[in-house]
Formats: C-alpha cells, structure tokens, sequence
C-alpha cells in the first residue's frame, strides 16, 4: 500500500476542523500518520506527493442516514416481488457513485441487502463507501414498516416484524447473526386512518408502535451485542418513548414539544437531519406526477422540519447529516451533498454543518475514532473541494477523494 504526504493551500484539522493554511498530510499504510502546517509535516523517501494547489482538504464526508434498498425509489411497493441479487447490484452501482462523490462512509437504515453489500466492499469486490448497517428494519405488527401494498408475509419473512420483548430480543439477535452493525426501530407511524402509514399525514398526528419495555428489551440486547440502536422518531410521543428506552440516536426527530427538546439537548442524544429526503419529494412533484395529498403530506413534514430544525438549533441539539436518500431516479445517493447547503440555507454556520456532515456523522456511526476528521492515528479518508469552505456548494464536485488510504478520484 503506497504512502502519500498531499499539500493544500487549505487542510481542515481536527474534530474542530480547524483551519490550517498550506498544509499537509501524510498517509501510510491507510492512516493518517502527520496533518499539520507544511513544513513540520515529515517527507519521507518514497511518500508520493500530491499537490492539490488552492483547493480545501477534508475529512471524508459521510452521510449518516441513507438505504441500500437498490429499488427504484418510485417503486418501493415492489420490495416484496424483487429480487435481492439484482436489488444487491443497482444499490451497489448507487454505492459507487456515492464514494465518487466523497462520501467515505454512510449508514445504511433498513434494508435486507447491507450487510452483504458492506461484506463486498470491504473484501473489495465492490467499491464503494464504508458502510455501517442496519439490515433489515424491525417494526411491530401494523408499525412505522407494516402497511399495504406490502403484504404482512414479506416483512414476516423477512423477519422485520417483531412484537413483545421476547420476540425483540430474538429480531436482535438475528439481526448480530445476519452481520448488521446497528438496529434500526420504527417507533411511530400515521393513525389507522392516515394515506402515508410510515410517515404518517400529519408529523404532528403520530401514534407510537412500541411499549417502552419492548424498546428497552431491544436496546438491553443491542447493547449486549455492542450495537448501537437508531429509532426512527417523528413526534413528541415517539422521540419520549426513543429516550425512555434508551435508544442512541434519533432519526428525523421533530414536531416535537420545547420540554422534549430540552431533554434531547440534556441527554446529548444525536438527532439526524434527513433534509433531503423530503428536498427530493418535492423537486419531483411534477416530473413524477406526485398526487395531491402526498404532496400536502410532504408540506406539512418540510415545515415541521424545518420549524424543528431551526429551534433545534438554537437549543443545541448535536445534529448530523444524514439524507435518507433511496436511489434513482428520485433520490440518486450521489446527490447526498445537498444536505450540507439544506442545512445552512436552514441556518446552520459552514463550518457547524460540515462538523455535522464529518465528526457528528462519525459519532453517529459508532467510528468517531475511526473516522470523522483528519487526526493522525485515524483512516486516511479525505475529499478535496476546489473552494474555500465557506461555499460547501462545491462538496458537489469534489476534486479529489481517498479512502482508507486508497486514492478513488483524483482530478490533479
Ligand atoms: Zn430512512
């Protein structure tokens, strides 16, 4: 494995990203063993140089939130007729792209194909991102998963369906058996009247699909396992109930109350963004013929979003970007990017965002020693972007990119 010291006239150090100007980096055996101002950065015989001249250097950006279903997110009503080897191969062209686009690293919330595609990446099969899973999504019967057109036999056999707490623990274990990193858990959903079941009509209209002693039995075993649990949460009920049972990280997490902010912001709990998500829904409203009350749906999760977001922020909640983006041709994983201009348009500083796009995102993953920022004795995952960091536009185009150690794209 070849060593490399990369100059730049800009290198963002530390899980502070502060600023060095004119630095280098110096990158053996896939880690970053020097980062710091060019002249105390060793050049030993042999390191090959990378000048990237005037661009900015980064950590790895890493989407904390997205799905390897490897469906075409217009058609996810057909999960259950699909196959996986060929839905295993379009997520994994998806995969690709998100790597080319400087995503290092992502993790996957629910989908039965991750382990196996994180499997081939990193035996080198494939290339794309690190991947940290879920695999398969565990919901109650008539929970966040658990609706028509789906039948009830495909999310039964695929072992997402799991009720009472001797039943969770069991869904746990298999998930550690089936190679999955984190569990996923669907604690809200729609009233039994709602058009958009997982969602939910109203965000502030939300039941719970779980007791809090289910959630602690799924978070007792994950812990166990020395995973960690994610809970999709939309609603203050929900978000409560993630919280009583101990769960680690909450998904989405707004149209919530002050006094549940509060307790967020008390507990320190990551509250990941998924922006995007509902970006790309409505940027396809017309192209895709999105009826109206789906589209009333989504308006009404964007403002309480976007509400939540803004007063997250100003009580300190630790967000991290993530885009729950689905693939082609609606959501394409190689747009993840966006997420870190929809949270500064939303009011988010530069700088705070691509913390939360980096180092949050690590901690997020479970990898913030691993990965994250550009800190010797870390992975040598990098992304280059050809402006300073004030325009984080550029991250859409990045002009140079390394992961672990390997270059895989370098426009320089
Ligand atoms: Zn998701």
């Amino acid at each position: 494995m070849s060593s490399f010291r990369i100059a730049a006239r800009e290198i963002r150090i530390g899980d502070a990203l502060e600023p060095c100007r004119n630095g280098a980096v110096l990158v053996e055996a896939g880690r970053i063993v020097a980062a710091g101002p060019d002249a105390t950065v060793p050049r030993p015989e042999g390191a090959i140089a990378i000048d990237l001249g005037a661009a900015t250097l980064l950590p790895g950006l890493i989407d904390a939130h997205m799905h390897t279903f490897g469906m075409p997110s217009t058609g996810l009503g057909a999960l259950n007729t699909e196959r996986e080897p060929y839905r295993a191969l379009r997520a994994a062209g998806e995969l690709r792209e998100l790597l080319h686009a400087g995503f290092t690293s992502a993790r996957c919330l629910g989908s039965s194909v991750g382990p196996d595609l994180r499997r081939a990446i990193d035996e080198g099969h494939i290339e794309g991102p690190r991947l940290v899973v879920a695999g398969q999504f565990i919901s109650s019967t008539g929970g966040t998963w658990d609706a028509p057109p789906l039948p009830s036999s495909w999310a039964r056999g695929h072992g997402a369906i799991a009720d009472g707490a001797d039943a969770i623990v069991q869904a746990v274990r298999e998930r550690a058996r089936s190679g999955a990193d984190f569990i996923k858990l669907g604690l809200s959903k729609g009233g039994t009247r709602d058009r958009y079941h997982a969602w939910g009509d109203d965000p502030f209209g939300q039941v719970t699909t779980y007791s809090v002693e289910e959630v602690r039995a799924a978070v007792g075993e994950a812990h166990r396992n020395g995973m960690l649990v994610s809970a999709h949460a939309i609603g203050t009920a929900a978000v409560n109930l993630a919280l009583d049972g101990g769960v680690d990280i909450i998904e989405h997490g707004y149209a919530i109350d002050d006094a549940t902010r509060d307790r967020l912001v008390d507990a320190g709990k990551i509250v990941v963004t998924t922006i995007s998500q509902l970006y790309f829904h409505r940027a396809a409203y017309d192209e895709f013929g999105y009826p109206q009350w789906e589209r009333d749906v989504y308006e009404r999760h964007w403002q309480a979003m976007r509400r939540d977001f803004e007063l997250g922020l100003a009580a300190g909640i630790p967000f991290a970007l993530g885009t729950d983006l689905i693939g082609r041709p609606t959501h394409p994983l190689a747009s993840a990017a966006k997420e870190f201009e929809l949270a500064v348009e939303w009011g988010m500083a530069p700088d705070a965002a691509l913390r939360a796009g980096t180092i949050v995102a690590a901690r997020a993953l479970g990898l913030a020693d691993e990965t994250g920022s550009v800190v010797a004795g870390k992975s040598a995952d990098l992304v280059a972007i050809a402006a300073d960091t004030g325009d984080l536009a550029a991250l859409a185009s990045p002009v140079f990119v390394m992961k672990q150690g390997e270059i895989v794209r370098s426009a320089v």
